[in-house]
């Protein structure tokens, strides 16, 4: 069985520059080149997206409906993080087992819309 990625939908699939209007509100355009990653991930790995969107009523459908105008085809849409390899997000630091730096790393994180 392949192994699950995880990546995040706003932010990494869905550029969300328009940022946040609503729960089945999906107005941006795809992050450009995600759905070719997306399509080389899928040969080696199962992708499961997820997002807080599926949380609330029509979040799933809304999703799915964004991913299925844009053909981006992934394994699953979810609401909880499920077990996986890899996480993709684009509001998450990578520790490096560094403890002493994380609180200036939190403090001074950016997402990449952001810089
Ligand atoms: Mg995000």
């Amino acid at each position: 069985m392949k192994k699950t990625v995880v990546l995040d939908f706003d932010g990494v699939i869905h550029s969300y520059t328009s940022k946040w209007k609503g729960t089945t509100v999906i107005p941006d355009p795809p992050v450009e080149g995600i759905k070719e990653a997306i399509q080389s991930i899928r040969k080696q790995y199962r992708v499961v997206v997820v997002s807080t969107r599926c949380f609330q009523e029509g979040g799933v459908e809304a999703v799915k409906a964004w991913l299925a105008r844009h053909a981006i085809a992934v394994d699953d849409v979810v609401a909880h993080k499920p077990p996986a390899t890899v996480y993709v997000d684009d509001r998450a630091i990578n520790f490096d087992g560094d403890a002493s730096t994380l609180l200036d790393k939190i403090k001074a994180f950016k997402t990449w819309q952001q810089k």
